[in-house]
């Protein structure tokens, strides 16, 4: 019960990680704020968190629209006092080669991943700084780290919420608020069930040859799960990590990031 009764806000909390993320927070205790577009999935979610024995509520709200997310965050404060850890997981990912890229998918990529980090992060910020304590981590993703052919605009997003982190992180830290991100490698979610599905459009083989082919590179020999990313998110929320800040971990399962 590390995170008895702190609140958890978790964006993009509806689905994949962020729904693991959320469901093991519960399970040591913490109350839940889940964020999502998806109003279904986030009752989802906070379906399990009370399986856990917690406690939380659902908040609609898109993290391409400022306004949403300053009301959220103020509804948050009124209903449970206080956000102690931010976790910005929302994101999406369209692969593609770049000269054949249609400006309204690059545009939703970076709103959704890369703008929608900063103001939710920005709207939080505030609200730790006053209390004078938080956590903030970004589910990132080792295409923060290293750019491959048809994910160059995904890894510009990623590349961005590091390096965004990392200043914020200098920002808050005279606050007592700490900002890391986590670097995921393969998780096997919805959305990498879609990219499978992209990318054997896009390379005319067959659906699961790309995850075949991925799960061949990952020395530890599996695809990785939400509960793998949860457990790093939870170490770095903890009092383990309390001199850790604006650093981008990776979690890949060996695989090599740079
Ligand atoms: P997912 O598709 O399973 O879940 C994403 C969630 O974000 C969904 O619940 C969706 O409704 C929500 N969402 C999407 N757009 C939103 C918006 N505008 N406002 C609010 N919520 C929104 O994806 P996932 O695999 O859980 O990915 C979560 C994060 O992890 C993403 O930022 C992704 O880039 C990152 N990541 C994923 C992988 C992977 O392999 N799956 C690897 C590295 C990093």
């Amino acid at each position: 019960m590390r995170f008895k009764d702190i609140i958890v806000m978790v964006t993009g909390g509806g689905n994949g990680i962020g729904r693991g993320i959320a469901t093991r927070f519960a399970s040591e205790g913490a109350k839940i704020a889940v964020c999502d577009i998806n109003e279904s999935w986030g009752n989802q979610t906070l379906d399990r968190v009370r399986e856990m024995g917690s406690s939380g509520s659902f908040y609609p709200v898109d993290v391409t629209d400022l306004d949403q997310i300053e009301q959220t965050v103020r509804q948050i404060v009124f209903d449970y006092g206080r956000i102690d850890v931010l976790i910005n997981s929302a994101g999406i990912t369209i692969p593609g080669f770049v000269i054949d890229f249609k400006e309204s998918d690059w545009n939703r990529m970076i709103d959704i991943n890369l703008k929608g980090v900063i103001a939710c992060s920005q709207a939080v910020a505030r609200v730790m700084v006053q209390q004078r304590s938080g956590n903030i981590i970004q589910i990132a993703s080792e295409s923060g780290k290293t750019g491959k052919q048809l994910f160059a605009i995904y890894a510009s997003t990623k590349f961005g919420v590091i390096g965004f982190s990392q200043g914020l992180a200098a920002e808050l830290a005279p606050f007592g608020v700490r900002v890391n991100s986590v670097c995921p490698g393969i998780v096997h979610t919805d959305m990498w069930k879609q990219l499978d599905k992209d990318l054997a459009r896009i390379h005319g083989t067959s659906e699961g040859d790309a995850l075949q082919e991925r799960i061949k590179n990952i020395p530890l020999g599996r695809l990785e799960t939400p509960e793998d990313v949860a457990g790093l998110v939870a170490f770095l929320a903890s009092d383990d990590a309390k001199y850790m800040t604006g650093q981008a971990i990776n979690i890949t399962g060996g695989r090599e990031v740079h």
